[in-house]
């Protein structure tokens, strides 16, 4: 029987808009997954879902924003429907800002932010703190000279439980979900999309969904634009300590420390581009990795390192997703790119693309989401 929609990837972005359009009533849904659901850039993140800090005004604002906004319904309705419990916590960030240039840089996020919290209508996204303020909420701070940026919004959640949830969810909604099976193509005649070829042969369909995260290049000969995708390796520590140190994300100088409940600590995270999809965590980042977290919490040593590993975050040259239906093929429809940011953006990424597909309604304006050729004023094609 032909499927109504294939969705070719069931990382966090696949899954969420799978469970959305089924949500909406779409039938004989079947998302194809060349490994293990998740198991790519979805669960090598830390599920941190994080406000925007506003620099430069790109697209991606508004996307995360609404979609931080979005989770905590999001979370409470995927729990309940599904069964298992994301570990979903509002738990708030602390950056300390350790120059002149950075309390700068942070006087204006924060302003920028505030322009931001209006358009949505929501809570001052980030505040600036002195640093006793700082140490108040977190009395393991050891110094931050020049102040801190507070969030109180940012959120954490287990993403294995995440998956496990989706998957549950969607099973339940009645999607098909079909692991180790990867897609070699997609079946377009006359401009319009038939179906996908995968390894065990060719499966039809009305509609295609690309979702492969860092992996889309590959799909680059049907839709040109995805040839911007390319791999954004990150690599991350589990460390064990015998308490929490910090209830909030301490965030410095680009690193990162998530403590939970019984001491397990996170170090997030190198970025480097990697096209060689290389999984290995070289010495020189564990050393690197350290020294970042050091800088938070001085008493941490390498033996306290449980796990290292790293993943691929699907980054995109203007560091903004590709969102949207596809000129080039009638049916086709693309959610790509999400870079460091996928989690937090999955919900309204979901919500966006799962109108779109099933009642052709346009939430927001996709044109920044460039998933279709620029046309230049006076070219012909
Ligand atoms: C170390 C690290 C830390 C991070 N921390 C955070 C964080 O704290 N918060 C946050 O929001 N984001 C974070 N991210 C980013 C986040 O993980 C990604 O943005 C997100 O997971 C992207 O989801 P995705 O579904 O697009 O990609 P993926 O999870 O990679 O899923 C794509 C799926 O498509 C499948 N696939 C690819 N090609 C094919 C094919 N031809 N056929 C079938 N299947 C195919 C892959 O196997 C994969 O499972 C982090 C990433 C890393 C690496």
């Amino acid at each position: 029987m032909e499927k109504s929609i294939i969705v070719i990837g069931g990382g966090v972005v696949g899954l969420a808009c799978a469970y959305k359009m089924a949500q909406k009533g779409l039938k004989n849904i079947t998302i194809l997954e060349e490994g293990a659901c998740g198991a790519r850039a979805t669960t090598a993140s830390l599920g941190v879902l994080m406000p925007y800090v506003p620099t430069i005004e790109k697209p991606t604002a508004i996307l995360q924003r609404t979609s931080l906004e979005m989770y905590e319904d999001f979370a409470k309705e995927l729990v309940d429907f599904s069964g298992v419990d994301i570990e979903f916590e509002k738990l708030g960030h602390i950056q300390i800002l350790h120059s002149e240039k950075q309390l700068e840089k942070a006087k204006k996020a924060v302003e920028r932010s505030n322009e931001l919290d209006k358009k949505v209508n929501g809570e001052n996204a980030f505040e600036l703190l002195t640093f006793e303020q700082a140490k108040e909420l977190e009395p393991n701070l050891k110094e931050a000279k020049f102040g801190c940026m507070y969030s109180r919004m940012t959120a954490n959640l287990s993403t294995e439980k995440l998956v496990l949830a989706l998957k549950t969810a969607c099973e339940k909604l009645g999607v098909e979900i079909k692991e180790n099976t990867s897609v070699n193509d997609i079946i377009i005649q006359n401009g319009k999309v038939k179906g996908v070829i995968t390894g065990q042969g060719e499966i039809l369909s009305e509609k295609v969904l690309i979702a492969t995260g860092a992996y889309s290049a590959k799909f680059s000969h049907v839709i040109d634009n995805l040839k911007e995708i390319q791999s954004q390796k990150g690599e991350a520590l589990e460390l064990k300590l015998e308490e929490r140190k910090f209830d909030r994300l301490v965030k410095m100088a680009g690193f990162y420390a998530l403590c939970k409940k019984d001491g397990t600590t996170f170090i997030g995270s190198t970025s480097s581009r990697k096209p060689d999809f290389s999984e290995d965590v070289k010495e020189k980042s564990i050393k690197m990795l350290m020294k970042g977290g050091q800088r938070i919490l001085p008493e941490i040593s390498e033996k306290d390192i449980v796990r290292a590993w790293a993943g691929h975050r699907p980054h995109s040259y203007l560091g903004s997703p590709l969102l949207g239906k596809c000129n080039e093929a009638e049916n086709l429809f693309v959610a790509v790119g999400h870079g460091k940011i996928g989690i937090c953006t999955a919900p309204f990424t979901a919500e966006i693309i799962s109108s779109l597909i099933v009642n052709d309604e346009l939430l927001i304006d996709l044109t920044p989401f460039r998933v279709n050729k620029l046309k230049l004023p006076g070219s012909k094609d």
